[in-house]
């Protein structure tokens, strides 16, 4: 049976915007020892805005901004928002056939005819569409057109204000290690990575390759005969899988898809990072009460 005082340690969670699906997950978070973040949406804000666009090949700048929003039309992908935004006219969704999304890798659609793919490096390589792949001060997402580099557009994003205090709360209650994973690319993801403080970083990662290195991370605690907990974070764009895979699974409420909400056992109601360590504390203290 469940000690009743758990019962007041979900009650106190949610009040502090921590909702605890369950005692288990509570007991969970006293012991947890490894914390693997999402990037996009937990650690950042996940609002992406265009800084800049660059035209190839005759191609003028609001020309790649109209094919790429057109070919983001269907996208609910943050970077499909900034793009349609940058591009500042109405989007004609019937312009628009054949849309198909490539989780972790961008889209490609029919505009007006002609064969639009948007995404990143990885994607252009596997439509063969040669190109040469750029640094940036951000997320880069290359525009072809017919197989031909049409452009670049580069998208920031910001870190959450909370997020470093997040970070360093959780190493302060124990916390022993954190990892970040991203599908974003490498230039990005250790800028965030060293502005936080964490102790590694993935990056170029498939929604597959997430839940493949959370297993890792997993297995790795276990030969070193460590029974504490892994929480996984993330604001659900394709998290689902992974969510499920962790001992605990916390998703953000506010950003996050239902499917990640749902399949989450921890959701933090207003997507801050830094309720984590609100949980860790309200679960240690829960614990001292009930024993
Ligand atoms: P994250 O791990 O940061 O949440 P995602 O798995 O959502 O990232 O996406 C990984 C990468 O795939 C993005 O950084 C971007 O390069 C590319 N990508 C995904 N969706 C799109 C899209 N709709 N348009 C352009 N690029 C995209
Ligand atoms: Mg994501």
């Amino acid at each position: 049976s469940i000690p009743l005082g758990y019962f007041g340690g979900l009650g106190g969670a949610s009040r502090r915007g921590v909702l605890v699906k369950g005692s288990n997950y509570l007991d969970a978070l006293t012991r947890l020892d490894t914390v693997v973040w999402d990037k996009t949406g937990t650690l950042t804000r996940g609002v992406f805005k265009v800084v800049e666009v660059t035209p190839f090949n005759g191609f003028s700048r609001d020309r790649v901004l109209e094919l790429a929003a057109h070919a983001e039309a269907f996208s609910s992908h943050p970077i499909a928002a900034s793009i349609a935004e940058a591009y500042g006219r109405a989007v004609e969704r019937s312009r628009v056939a054949g849309y198909e999304e490539v989780a972790g890798h961008g889209v490609r659609a029919r505009v007006d005819g002609q064969l639009v793919v948007a995404g990143n490096d990885r994607l252009l390589h596997r439509e063969d569409i040669p190109h040469e792949t750029c640094e940036a001060e951000g997320t880069v997402v290359y525009v072809a057109v017919d197989g031909v580099l049409a452009g670049r557009i580069v998208i920031a994003d910001e870190i959450k204000p909370e997020a470093a205090a997040a970070v360093r709360a959780l190493r302060e209650l124990g916390v022993r290690r954190q990892v970040m994973l991203t599908g974003d690319d490498r230039s990005v993801a250790e800028k965030v990575a060293a502005a936080l403080g964490l102790d590694e970083v993935r990056a170029n990662l498939l929604p597959e390759d997430k839940v493949e290195a959370v297993e890792r991370l997993d297995a790795e605690r276990r030969r070193e005969g460590r029974i504490g907990a892994l929480a996984f974070v993330g604001d659900g764009i394709n998290d689902a899988p992974v969510l499920t895979r962790a001992d605990i699974g916390v998703a953000m409420g506010g950003l996050g898809s239902d499917a990640a909400i749902e399949a989450a056992d921890v959701v933090i109601m207003d997507d801050s990072p830094a309720r984590l360590a609100t949980a860790v504390s309200v679960a240690r203290a829960t614990r001292r009460i009930v024993k």
